[in-house]
């Protein structure tokens, strides 16, 4: 059996707020998986923007202090019994839980895949979640057809990226949006056919002479608050308003009534409730890892950061900095 320590490194909350909440520490006791966990000692981690929202408190943390991140790669040291679905000591694995943003974390066996044999570390870390919300999205929030014309809101970010991918793939007229030239090329690279640098041009006017006034099918909205009205203002009658997601702050409470002008359909799904079973987790993973290769998708990593170096991460994630997927390296 690996031999594990009883204490590793690891980034903490004791509090809600900004990033100097996060706490780096080193001597945070190793969890002890219980029956139905995996410990896995983790390679790279997943920073994603729920992160944020648990630091901030717009979410609230189910216990104090609290370890934040979703998801990581890593190699198994420990089962913990029970159902581990034929994964063991020694798999390289990657999962999506809580508690990513350490050395270790005991894993639920049901949210842990093997990392495929031909996948690198650090593309497991750096898929899975954004991976698996543009992949749901796209299925079932909103299921899109060859020919359809869609928004992507920050079209550049981790999200936005794989979303401009996975909609080229399908056929989709993507129209992303995005504030710097830099970003527009990249959606532009990962297959978006139409930009908007909403710096510099005004998005509503550009979205209805690209659709002939007519608007898109639907409108994947990851920035909330700042975005909303506009992205209905865009939809096509008929159309999904699919809102998933706070970068800029949390919807307001929305009436009803806004929606009959075109019988628009308003969602808000969160990846988990698309993959809340192991027969959902596996599949959507499986459709995940087999597109990549097939579809040449580019998972763009923005940069490895040391865990002990969260708050510049998260810093630049929430700063508008980043493009594509921010991990960090807790050995680092
Ligand atoms: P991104 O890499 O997309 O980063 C956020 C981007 O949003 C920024 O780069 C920026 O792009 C844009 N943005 C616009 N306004 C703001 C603002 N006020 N503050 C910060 N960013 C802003 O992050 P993620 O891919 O991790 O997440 C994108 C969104 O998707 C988030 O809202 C997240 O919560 C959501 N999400 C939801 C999931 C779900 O299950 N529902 C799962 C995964 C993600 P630009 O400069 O081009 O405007």
């Amino acid at each position: 059996m690996a031999s594990v320590p009883k204490t590793m490194k690891a980034v903490v909350i004791e509090k809600n707020g900004g990033t100097e909440v996060l706490q780096y520490k080193t001597d945070v006791p190793v969890p002890e998986p219980k029956e139905g966990q995996v410990l896995v000692k983790n390679d790279y981690i997943g920073i994603n923007f729920i992160d944020t929202y648990f630091r901030s408190g717009l979410y609230p943390a189910p216990s104090w202090p609290y370890i934040l991140g979703r998801e990581a790669e890593g190699t198994v040291v420990k089962a913990g019994g029970g159902e581990t679905y034929g994964i063991k000591e020694g798999d390289k694995v990657v999962w999506m839980a809580e508690g990513a943003y350490a050395e270790y974390t005991a894993a639920p066996a049901a949210k842990t895949v093997k990392l495929p044999k031909e996948m690198e570390s650090k593309i497991g870390a750096a898929a899975l979640l954004q991976g698996l919300t543009a992949l749901t999205l796209i299925r079932e929030a909103h299921a899109v057809k060859k020919g359809d014309w869609v928004l992507v809101h920050a079209a550049a970010g981790g999200t936005g990226l794989w979303l401009c991918q996975l909609l080229r793939a399908l056929g989709a007229n993507t129209i992303g949006t995005a504030s710097t030239k830099e970003k527009v090329d990249l959606a532009t690279k990962a297959g978006a056919t139409h930009m908007i640098n909403y710096s510099q041009d005004d998005v509503k006017s550009k979205v209805m002479e690209l659709t002939n006034n007519n608007g898109v099918a639907a409108v994947f909205d990851g920035v909330g608050k700042s975005t909303f009205d506009l992205s209905l203002e865009c939809v096509a009658r008929k159309g999904s308003m699919i809102s998933f997601g706070n970068a800029s702050g949390a919807v307001p409470p929305v009436t009803i009534a806004r929606l009959s002008p075109k019988n628009a359909r308003l969602m808000r799904p969160t990846l988990f409730g698309y993959i809340a079973t192991r027969e959902e987790f596996e599949h959507y993973v499986n459709e995940l890892f087999e597109i990549i290769p097939k579809e040449k998708i580019d998972v763009r990593i923005h940069e490895v950061y040391p865990l002990s170096e969260a708050k510049r991460a998260q810093d630049d994630l929430e700063g508008r900095v980043s493009t594509g997927k921010l991990l960090l390296d807790p050995t680092a």
